[in-house]
């Protein structure tokens, strides 16, 4: 089966969303270990132009734009997709996992990953009910963020939960699921805060990112 699973991940795509207000490593190592585990060809991280759930970012979209093409530099396997730059306004991910559907296809495995506290806020989302309709949603830890219970969610989530990993890469959408991975408790807004303080923020993020970050003088 892992032949099978190889080859059907080549056919995969994986997206993170996020406003990357820095990008950070918490990001970039679960993009990695999700190709890892998946063994998906690639995986899109794809900055938002207008966060819908909280405040304007600090810094301009092209900014955060360049630091996550900065931050990537290094994986062959990810990519920066800026589609929700070019489509500005709000940015609804349910558009965005529609846009891509149709792109590469019906038949083509889709997931969209993101962190527990990301998913916690599902219900808010624009037509949170259709996502599934076009990828899969792979929830992955974040420590912090340990719910015992997911009230609302649990008859969203509970139709999935038997389903096997190998069903989910064969199935082009459809399926919730939970992964831990190595727990990182990075965040931009910890990194806004200590460059707001004028305090170091290596290693938290990659070297191009920091530098960037100081020569901009972003986040004092
Ligand atoms: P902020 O503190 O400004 O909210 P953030 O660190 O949460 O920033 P986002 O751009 O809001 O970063 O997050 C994008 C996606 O990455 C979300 O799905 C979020 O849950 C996930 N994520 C961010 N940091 C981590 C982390 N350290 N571990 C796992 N997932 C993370
Ligand atoms: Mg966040």
């Amino acid at each position: 089966t892992i032949k099978i699973d190889k080859v059907i991940g080549k056919f995969g795509v994986a997206i993170m969303g996020g406003t990357f207000d820095p990008i950070h490593n918490g990001h970039l190592r679960t993009a990695v270990e999700v190709l890892d585990r998946y063994q998906y060809s690639e995986l899109r991280l794809i900055p938002c132009f207008q966060p819908v759930h909280k405040g304007r970012p600090s810094v301009s979209p092209q900014q955060r734009l360049e630091m996550a093409k900065l931050a990537i530099s290094s994986d062959s396997r990810l990519r920066v997709d800026s589609r929700e730059m070019d489509r500005e306004g709000p940015s609804y991910s349910v558009d965005t996992l529609r846009d891509i559907r149709s792109e590469i296809g019906p038949n083509k495995s889709l997931i969209m990953v993101l962190g527990m506290d990301s998913f916690l806020s599902l219900p808010t989302w624009q037509n949170w009910q259709k996502l599934i309709q076009y990828s899969h949603l792979l929830v992955v830890s974040r420590p912090g963020w340990e719910p015992d219970l997911i009230s609302e969610l649990s008859a969203f989530c509970e139709n999935y939960r038997a389903a096997s990993s190998h069903e989910l890469q064969c199935a082009p959408s459809g399926r919730v699921w939970f992964e831990t991975l190595t727990p990182l408790g990075i965040s931009s807004s910890m990194i806004r805060a200590l460059a707001c303080k004028n305090e170091s923020i290596a290693y938290l993020l990659p070297e191009p990112v920091q530098k960037y970050i100081e020569q901009h003088q972003l986040y004092r």
